[in-house]
């Protein structure tokens, strides 16, 4: 599942692949991708420039010359693959953006669920979303202040976009870890000295990742997706627990 650090290298790649270049075609291969953006919508993208690329949280924004806003999610298996007009497609290509230079990026996913959408000028495709975790205006005070405000157990809390953008399943897990809080604490409940962890932990794990593939494996990970396996910190048996339809790892020896 690509996560903050994935996204944002995936933006990085699209924006060197976009910046500056005029859309020559916007085709939709899938149908599922094709119920959010339809040839006829499709077709306002021709022509427009592309003037930039961001990221929120996990999405990638390409604003545009005329103040539209091409918007992609990744949801679980997404990805940019970059090449020239006329190469065949990539395995699993959903979608593709061709520029008049004969450049060309195609969203890739195997599991079809990723979306591209087009929006005219003036309506943002973003959902309210957090602060991002690495903006230092994030402080260990502020988080508290809003996770104060929250009901139900640390976990869940952390993968709300409103609370902080980007933070997904796996690195929400990792984070915890690194903190030595147990994901089933109720939110309101953690202390500034634990909050001070948690964000720690979250900094430390998006930090660790940015250097890495998403597609290289677990063995990067500290807790996640280790189930019966050692804590790599106490080497009590790391557990996997469900909460709100995720799983969730964590030892319950050292995660407090
Ligand atoms: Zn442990």
């Amino acid at each position: 599942v690509p996560e903050l650090p994935e996204v944002e290298r995936a933006a990085v790649a699209l924006r060197a692949v976009a910046m500056g270049k005029t859309i020559e075609a916007l085709r939709v291969l899938h149908p599922a991708l094709r119920r959010g953006l339809s040839a006829a919508r499709a077709k306002r993208a021709v022509g427009d420039r592309v003037e930039s690329v961001e990221r929120r949280g996990k999405h990638q924004l390409l604003h545009l010359a005329s103040g539209a806003t091409l918007h992609a999610h990744f949801r679980m298996t997404g990805d940019w693959e970059s090449g020239r007009v006329g190469d065949p497609l990539p395995a699993y290509a959903r979608a593709v953006i061709e520029f008049s230079d004969g450049t060309r990026v195609a969203l890739v996913d195997p599991r079809a669920l990723s979306s591209i959408t087009w929006h005219p000028p003036g309506v943002s495709p973003l959902p309210t979303l957090g602060p991002e975790a690495t903006d230092p205006a994030v402080t260990a005070e502020s988080l508290r202040a809003v996770l104060s405000r929250r009901r139900g157990p640390i976990k869940p809390v952390l993968l709300d976009q409103r609370v902080l953008a980007g933070l997904g399943n796996i690195y929400a897990a990792e984070a915890l870890w690194q903190a030595r809080i147990d994901p089933r604490r109720a939110a309101s409940s953690l202390t500034l000295a634990e909050v001070k962890r948690l964000l720690a932990g979250i900094r430390k794990t998006l930090a660790k990742a940015s250097g890495s593939r998403y597609r290289e494996g677990t063995d990067r990970f500290e807790v996640y997706d280790r189930e019966g396996k050692p804590c790599r910190r106490c080497a009590s048996t790391v557990e996997r627990i469900t909460q709100a339809g995720r799983s969730t790892y964590w030892c319950p020896e050292c995660q407090r």
